[in-house]
């Protein structure tokens, strides 16, 4: 038999829920951007990554957990870290999960909660991974389409919610648009809810809208109603910690995180991420730097791009969603040759738009330059 017809003996094996899944998209590989572009010094915008890098802090705890070596598992419970967290939300340990970065928690939640034919509801565009993990579980995903503006849809989301999902998914701010919920928002949100349904709010980007007082916070809001929520943070982006893998989930009961405990991998975060945790929470000036940085950057790069004549949503995040005005699949691979990466978005709708992330002000001019040469060119 030919080899390149046969299919692998696996085949066969994989589920069919798996075999159909799209494949997570990080995004272009940054040596193969330097390769392509010849440059040395590649500007990668396409992960929402930190431009400015952990606390001090973080790094001495990183350089002291080395020199302790690494022979030993990590703490299966993450007791330092999760009562550093309880003690700075006022919430008890026994209510925080840890994960191997939050997307390890949206996997958990679906692995416990999600059956084959359950019904999950969540918004588009969106997270792929608010999609891709319900559906590993062989669960049905709706997407809620956000309004023309890129704002919440309340009468689209009361609909959805109406056919009684068993888990709902909202990322607030938005991933990739940026927008946020406002608090009579995110309040006429919550009322639609079934209170039978497990409400997920993620905020790996809440540090960020934070200083916005129109912001509202998830916890506050959640804490005191009667049904199942749990909210995600994470360290990866405003504290800088995104190669080292952890967030956690603040859930509405003990008895929440006992089931997450029961499908985790016990070691799930290791012990640097840990104690980088730690420090990175210990180090408010820090983190109020980046988030008043970015800000900054945030608003200047948002005038340039809109001076040039392209459309872009308000964001309350460390990234852009921009309308290039025409295929982003080539917009990405010019700006590839320039040596920079951003995310080109694929979901349908959106084709002609790009995510970027933010860098350091000289990053972002080099971006603002080539984007707009790029889309100044493509101009009928
Ligand atoms: C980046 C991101 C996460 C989580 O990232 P981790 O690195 O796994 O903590 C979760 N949700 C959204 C919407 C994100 O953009």
């Amino acid at each position: 038999m030919n080899p390149v017809l046969a299919p692998p003996a696996s085949a066969s094996l994989i589920r069919s829920e798996v075999a159909g899944l799209p494949l997570y998209d990080p995004g272009a590989d940054t040596d193969e951007v330097a390769a392509l572009s010849g440059s040395r010094r590649v500007i990668k915008l396409s992960n929402s990554e930190n431009p400015y890098g952990m606390s001090p802090a973080v790094a001495e705890a990183l350089r002291l957990g080395l020199a302790g070596g690494v022979s030993r598992y990590p703490d299966p419970t993450g007791k330092r870290l999760t009562e550093a967290i309880g003690k700075s939300l006022d919430v008890p340990a026994r209510r925080i999960v840890l994960g191997n970065g939050s997307e390890n928690i949206l996997e958990l939640l679906c692995q416990a909660v999600l059956g084959p034919g359950d019904l999950v509801v969540t918004q588009a565009p969106g997270f792929s991974l608010h999609e891709i993990f319900p559906r590993v579980m062989g669960a049905r995903v709706q997407k809620v389409p956000v309004t023309a503006e890129f704002g919440f849809d309340a009468a689209a989301w009361r609909s959805a919610l109406a056919a009684g999902p068993k888990l709902v998914f909202l990322a607030n701010p938005c991933n990739p648009t940026g927008a946020m919920l406002n608090a009579g928002q995110l309040e006429q949100f919550l009322a639609a809810t079934p209170q039978s349904a497990l409400l997920v709010l993620d905020e790996a980007y809440g540090e960020f809208a934070r200083p916005n007082p129109e912001y509202p916070d998830g916890l506050e809001a959640l804490r005191g109603q009667d049904r199942p929520w749990i909210v995600l943070r994470t360290f990866s982006k405003a504290y800088g910690l995104a190669g080292l893998r952890v967030g956690y989930g603040i859930a509405s009961d003990a008895a929440l995180i006992q089931a997450l405990d029961r499908v985790r991998t016990p070691y799930n975060v290791n012990q640097q991420a840990q104690d980088a945790a730690v420090a990175a929470l210990g180090d408010h000036a820090h983190l109020a730097d980046t988030v008043r940085r970015t800000g900054l950057e945030v608003a200047r790069v948002t005038e340039r791009l809109r001076g040039a004549g392209l459309r872009v949503v308000p964001s309350s995040t460390n990234f852009l969603f921009i309308d290039t005005g025409c295929p982003s699949d080539r917009v990405a691979k010019e700006l590839h040759r320039a040596g920079i990466i951003v995310k080109a978005w694929r979901e349908p709708g959106y084709e002609n738009y790009i995510r970027a992330s933010l860098s350091t002000p000289e990053d972002n001019d080099v971006f603002v330059r080539c984007l707009t040469e790029i889309c100044a060119k493509d101009k009928p």
